[in-house]
């Protein structure tokens, strides 16, 4: 294990073990959406506070692996004061790392947090695990009613 995998696979434990913004949030302008990803058992209700466009607050309840707690976990950090747009753009190029190429370097630097996930790839059965916090976010920017799926 190369010295950048371990200092990704500490993040990733790091995260899961003391995940941020674990708390569910309240208020008119608080909405929320529950994921669940049925290989794993993973459950989430994520919620994010949207004030004029912009997510002025994340956070997330919910019992699942370590991998979807870190994900959820750097999520909420890292969606903190994007506009909407520019939320879902970020769960659109985090579906893109973890499914597709490698991100290549200093092509998007704003996902450099989330790079730590990317390892996770090498096992199929956890990218679900990965992205589960994500395609919830992308469900309640679209405002989709349908569940969130985790089938790519
Ligand atoms: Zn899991």
């Amino acid at each position: 294990m190369s010295e950048l995998d371990e200092l990704y696979r500490e993040v990733i434990i790091d995260h899961g073990r003391s995940p941020r913004n674990r708390h569910a949030l309240e208020g008119e302008t608080v909405v929320s959406q529950e994921g669940y990803n049925p290989l794993c058992g993973d459950r989430l209700t994520l919620y994010l506070d949207l004030r004029d466009g912009v997510v002025a607050d994340a956070g997330f309840t919910g019992e699942g692996c370590a991998i979807s707690t870190a994900s959820a976990s750097l999520l909420t950090e890292r969606v903190q004061g994007l506009s909407v747009a520019d939320a879902d753009a970020l769960f659109a190029r985090f579906r893109a790392v973890m499914t597709d190429a490698p991100l290549p370097a200093g092509e998007a630097p704003e996902l450099e947090a989330l790079e730590v996930l990317e390892g996770v790839r090498a096992y199929p059965m956890r990218v679900k695990c990965a992205t589960l916090a994500w395609h919830t976010l992308h469900a309640l920017l679209a405002g989709d009613d349908e569940a969130p799926a985790t089938t790519e």
